[in-house]
Order: structure tokens, then sequence, then C-alpha cells
């Protein structure tokens, strides 16, 4: 079984590696096709050789950071090296609790600095070249300590309960901890934008001026409070620009960048928030949070059941079952039901922004919101012309070029 175990693994790896990559090659493939006539005034000629290039840039940078990662990972799992770390855990700390938090912090550190150095490329090399980088060493060190912080304290602190509770009630564990991933989910949801955004980024409500009172005639007109929305300063990271609706009930606020503001006029940015208003009319976030409540019950059940099997712990190199080399081996092999998962969720988010899109048109922004769209693909050089099988996979709003379409159709 744990033969079987182990090349079931090394082929999901595989597989999965194979499947992106090809996805990859499709997409850059198709990039080079010639814009369809509604997106031709976007980028000019300059630019769009710009667009091109950084692009090509980013394919050729996730082809070698895949490439590396999926090369350390396989010889990880291929070569039992996740039952050496675990036997060398075990000769500092025996505990139920803590070998595995151990053990998870010590693969979670390696496997974070390993990265360092291409998050530092992507940074200040890539995103620097083409315009977008506004990220000081200073606040790249910070971003990484308070990161840090964050995962000990609320990953940890996580961790730590649900294995406390895997030792209590083997067989209930699955529900308990379903339980408690749901509440700490429901949690976050709902204060997020109080609690760690903050310790990121500034949020100020919308100052006054001219722009506040053209949102203010909108939102009054659908009847969404003005005091839920917020202006963060993204320009502290980088130049690109966006916004989002997070939040559940009374915590539910709307945030504009600032660099949104720098690219957009005033109309724009009012369909925009239209958009964004669109979400909270049709409750997006709160399904969203009802359907991954079934998803993780799912999961636990699963991961449940696989916890108790000696056979996953010496796929990996161990010999007894032990929590952590049980779940390494689980998040491999249920890692094909989450990829079927991440598609329907796509597919359902990608249905959400055309009802967003459908809402802000409704109310009369149909063709500010197709220009301000535009603008912030221009601005962040995005690639237009996506593979259909890439967007299928890994988009979870719609094409531009989709979003047009289907904006012009409403208005006919
Ligand atoms: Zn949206």
């Amino acid at each position: 079984m744990a033969h079987f175990l182990f090349f079931a693994i090394i082929f999901i790896l595989v597989a999965d590696f194979g499947m992106e990559r090809y996805l990859a090659l499709l997409n850059i493939k198709h990039s080079k096709k010639s814009l369809p006539e509604i997106l031709k005034d976007i980028y000019d000629t300059d630019k769009y050789a710009k667009q091109q290039d950084y692009f090509r840039t980013n394919a050729r940078f996730g082809m070698l950071t895949s490439t590396f990662s999926f090369i350390v990972t396989l010889l990880m799992y291929a070569l039992g090296g996740f039952g050496r770390v675990d036997q060398l855990v075990q000769g500092y700390v025996q505990n139920p609790i803590l070998t595995p938090l151990v053990f998870f912090g010590v693969i979670f550190l390696a496997n974070d600095i390993i990265g360092i150095p291409f998050d530092i490329y992507d940074t200040f090399v890539i995103e620097q070249k083409f315009g977008f980088n506004k990220v000081t060493p200073k606040i790249y060190i910070f971003d990484k300590l308070k990161g840090y912080l964050l995962t000990v304290i609320i990953g940890g602190g996580l961790l730590a309960l649900i294995i406390w509770i895997y030792t209590l009630t083997p067989d209930y564990f699955w529900l308990l901890a379903w339980a408690v991933i749901t509440v700490f989910s429901l949690f976050m949801t709902m204060f997020y934008s109080e609690i760690i955004v903050p310790l990121f980024n500034k949020q100020t409500p919308l100052p006054e001026g001219e722009l506040r009172s053209e949102i203010e005639k909108f939102a009054l007109s659908t009847g969404f409070n003005l005091t839920n929305i917020f202006v963060i300063d993204g320009s502290k990271r980088s130049t690109k620009a966006n916004a989002y609706f997070s939040g559940l009930g009374a915590k539910k606020r709307i945030v504009l960048y600032d660099t949104l503001m720098d690219t957009m006029s005033n109309e724009e940015i009012v369909a925009v928030l239209a958009h964004e208003i669109g979400h909270y009319k049709h409750k997006h976030t709160k399904f969203n949070f009802l359907i991954s409540i079934p998803s993780t019950l799912v999961l636990f059940f699963v991961f449940g059941l696989i916890l108790k099997s000696d056979a996953m712990a010496q796929a990996l190199g161990g010999t007894t079952a032990s929590f952590h080399l049980n779940a390494l081996a689980f998040s491999i092999l249920y890692s094909p039901i989450s990829l079927i998962l991440d598609i329907s969720t796509n597919v359902l988010s990608r249905k959400f922004e055309y009802q967003a899109d459908a809402f802000a048109a409704k109310n009369g922004y149909a063709e500010q919101l197709k220009s301000g769209l535009k603008k912030l693909s221009a601005t962040t050089l995005s690639n237009l012309m996506p593979h259909p099988l890439f967007v299928f996979f890994h988009y979870s709003h719609p094409t531009l070029f989709q979003r047009i379409s289907k904006l012009t159709d409403s208005q006919v």
C-alpha cells in the first residue's frame, strides 16, 4: 500500500507540473495573436511592445520558479526527505502537539527562505524595470517579519488547536476541526479588514470632495452606506490599481486603492464602485462563504480517515502514522480534488463578475466601466489575449474582451 501511495504522490506531482506548464505554454502562444477590434485602443504601439515584454518576462520567470520548486518538491517526496526531517525533529522534541508544530515550522521556514531570492528578483528587478515597484528594502523586510509573526500566531495557534483536537478524539476530529475552521474563517471574513490589513496598509474613509459627492449620490440611490467606503494606500507598494469588496453584514466595506484616483476619472471610479456594490447587492461574499462550508467538511472527513493510515506516513519515508507526515501526504493526494473545486470556484466567480458588471450597467455606468476597465488593464500591462483553457483553469474574472463585449451587449 505504501508503495502504491508513493507512486500516486509522485504521479500527481508530475502530472500537475506537466499540466501547468502546458497551460502556460498555450497562454504564451496565444498572447501573440492580434487583438480584436474592441481592444485595439488600449495600448499604443510602444506600450503594447512593453506589455508583450512584461508578459514574456513574467512567463519566463514563472517557468524558472515553478520548475525549480517542482524539482525541490519532487526530490523531497521521492527521496523520503520529509521522513528525514521528521526523524531530525523527533530527536529534539517528542510531544504529540509540539513535534508536528516544529516539523511544519521547519518546512515552512525552509520553503520560505528558498523562495526569498525569487521574490526579491520579482519585486526589485522585474516590477522595478517596468515601473511598478514602490517597495523599499525597509518595507520588504518589515512585511516579511510581520508575515512571519502572523504565521506563528495565527497559523501556529490554529494548527496547535487542530492537532490538540486530534489527540483528544481521533474519531470525531473531522467534525470538530471543521467547526473550528468554519468559525475561524467566518471571523476572518468579518474582521480581516480591521485586524490584518492595518498591519500592512492605512485605510482611510473616502475624503470630502468632488469624488466623494459623486459617489455619495450613487451610493444613496442604491442604499449602500458611505461610511463603508475606504481608500487604501496601495501606492506604498505598487503603482498598480485595484478595488475590492470584503466583509459580511455590518462589517462590509468597499476598498479603493489610492492609485485608482491617479488613473481614472471620477465617473470611472463611480463605475468601478458600482461594480463592487453589485457584488454586495448580489450577496456574493455570503454565498462564497456558505459554499465553502460543505467543501471544508468533505476535506476534513477525508483528512480524518487518512490521518490513521500508517501507509501514508511510510510513503513519505516515515514508519507509523503521524499527524504531520500524513497531513503532507494528504495535501498531495487531495490536490486533484482541490483542483476540481478551484475550477468550480473560478467558474462561479466569473459568473459573479458578470453579475456585478451588469449591476453597474443597469445603473447607467456601462460606458464608464468599459473605459475604466480598459485603463486598469493598460496601467497594469495585463495580457489581453489569454488562452481560453488557461482562463478556464485560472481566471477568477472573465477576460477584458468578454467583459467589454457583455457590457456592449447590455447597452443595445
Ligand atoms: Zn468584481
